[in-house]
């Protein structure tokens, strides 16, 4: 819908006449401005993949009518009550030049939100932008409540927006007003257009009556799968320190894997090296890393999956069912990699095991089974203790200090480019929690 957006479109074009639309998109998070898949699993509500609803103007109604039928559509007809329902409006930021949305505001007030059911909030949370450049502008929110009308709960005030799951951001409705410019200038657009977008599994979580998108009918049926061919106990919808053992998080983290690669390799995208390849290699080797070491599943579990994502995602997106077996082979393929590499790594610590001090595995070695053969931490810690050895972690985490300074040092490109750092050390980091997901965008990466 960009070049709608942005009057690009030929005159003659049968897309001009088009002025509403609503659709369901296919949307994945992994990489870029965006990018979730450091908090998949640890949470109860991203996902890699999810399904965007959505409504748009292109030109036609107003930021009135958009606020009116979102109302409309989850209190008279998915009966949400009002008062679990807050709303957030575009607060301005002086610095940017950017006015606060007081018609917004005033919109939500006229509907009947009352008062202190309406949050200001900046830039990061209300300036939606898809990239660096192109059409972008003011939204306002709806986040549903879970705990409403309980006692002894926090106020809202200090939940929306805080990351806790009793407060959940469910739809975002956009005001395309702007074009982000390459010099981050912003041109006004000749019309205003609405774009919203709400999270399908967590508005089935809410109908459901669930603070966990996991359950829902969604990944219940992925977890009883699962169950079946693990050696570990059913999933329990543990989250953050209560699952000490990440049997849970392990359950999330395949679950909502299965449902990215098996729709990714449906429209085309293969594990590469490469972009999108690359980042979806990652996601098949986290779902294979978790079903291995956690749920101690035999090899197969991961690509055993998919016919269940087809069976649930299937009849809106029917190619899924014509591709299933490419997406089982291309997993098994990578299951067969990632069972090599560990093979090397075993032959590596089998060479150093004169070299063990104690029961500890050196930095060193663990540092190598990971740059060198790839593989992830979470593998590496289980091959030493299989062998009743701890990592040195101390080391470990010095050589990857190491290597990201080397790496920034060597890559730091002429002013006015990112930095560049290599997938693989984004991942390591972010696996240490060295560098936060916020600081992301920050870099360009290569793998
Ligand atoms: P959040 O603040 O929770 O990360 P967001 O502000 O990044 O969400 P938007 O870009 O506004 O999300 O996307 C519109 C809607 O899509 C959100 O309101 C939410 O319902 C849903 N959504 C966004 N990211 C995810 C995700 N990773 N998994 C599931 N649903 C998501
Ligand atoms: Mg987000
Ligand atoms: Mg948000
Ligand atoms: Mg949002």
């Amino acid at each position: 819908f960009k070049p709608i957006f942005l009057g690009l479109l030929p005159s003659d074009n049968p897309l001009n006449t088009l002025k509403r639309a609503t659709n369901s998109q296919k949307c994945i998070r992994v990489g870029g401005k965006h990018n979730d898949l450091q908090d998949v699993g640890k949470d109860a509500y991203h996902h890699t993949f999810f399904e965007m609803l959505g409504n748009w103007s292109f030109g036609d109604y107003s930021k009135k009518t958009a606020c009116e039928l979102a109302w409309q559509l989850l209190t008279d007809v998915y009966q949400l009550p009002k008062r679990s329902l807050y709303v957030t409006y575009f607060g301005g930021d002086a610095a940017l030049g950017l006015e606060p949305d007081f018609e917004c505001y005033h919109i939500w007030r006229k509907i009947g939100v009352p008062e202190d059911h309406i949050f200001p909030f900046g830039v990061k949370d209300n300036f939606w932008e898809m990239g660096n450049t192109g059409p972008c502008g003011p939204c306002t929110e709806i986040h549903f409540d879970h705990l409403a009308g309980q006692q002894h709960v926090p106020p809202a005030g200090q939940r929306i927006n805080s990351g806790t799951p009793s407060l959940i951001e469910l739809w975002n409705l956009v005001f395309i007003q702007y074009n982000r410019q390459a010099d981050g200038s912003l041109e006004t657009l000749q019309n205003l257009h609405v774009d919203t977008g709400m999270g399908l599994e967590r508005l089935v979580a809410v109908l459901q009556g669930s603070m966990s998108n996991y359950d829902t009918d969604l990944f219940q049926p992925l977890f009883q799968k699962l169950h079946e061919v693990s050696s570990v106990r059913p999933y329990q919808g543990l989250v953050g320190s209560s699952d000490v053992d990440f049997i849970d998080t392990s359950y999330r983290i395949i679950s909502d894997h299965a449902r990215m690669f098996t729709v990714a390799i449906s429209d085309g995208v293969l594990p590469d090296e490469y972009d999108a390849g690359n980042s979806l290699r990652r996601v098949i080797r986290r779902a294979l890393t978790a079903a291995k070491v956690r749920l101690k599943a035999p090899k197969g579990t991961v690509a055993f999956l998919a016919p269940c994502v087809v069976e649930s995602l299937g009849d809106i997106f029917p190619e899924l069912h014509q591709n299933i077996q490419m997406v089982i082979e291309t997993v098994n393929e990578e299951e067969d990699r990632l069972l090599n590499q560990i093979a090397k790594a075993q032959r590596l610590l089998d060479r150093n095991r004169l070299n063990v001090k104690g029961n500890i595995l050196s930095g060193e070695v663990a540092w190598e089974c990971y740059f060198v053969h790839g593989l992830q931490q979470d593998l590496i810690e289980d091959l030493a203790l299989s062998r009743g050895l701890q990592v040195d972690w101390n080391v470990f985490n010095k050589k990857m200090k190491e290597e990201q300074n080397k790496r920034t040092a060597v890559d730091e490109k002429p002013q006015g480019h990112l930095p560049a750092v290599s997938l693989h050390l984004v991942d390591m980091l972010n696996h240490r929690g060295i560098l936060p997901t916020d600081d992301m965008d920050k870099y360009e990466y290569y793998s």
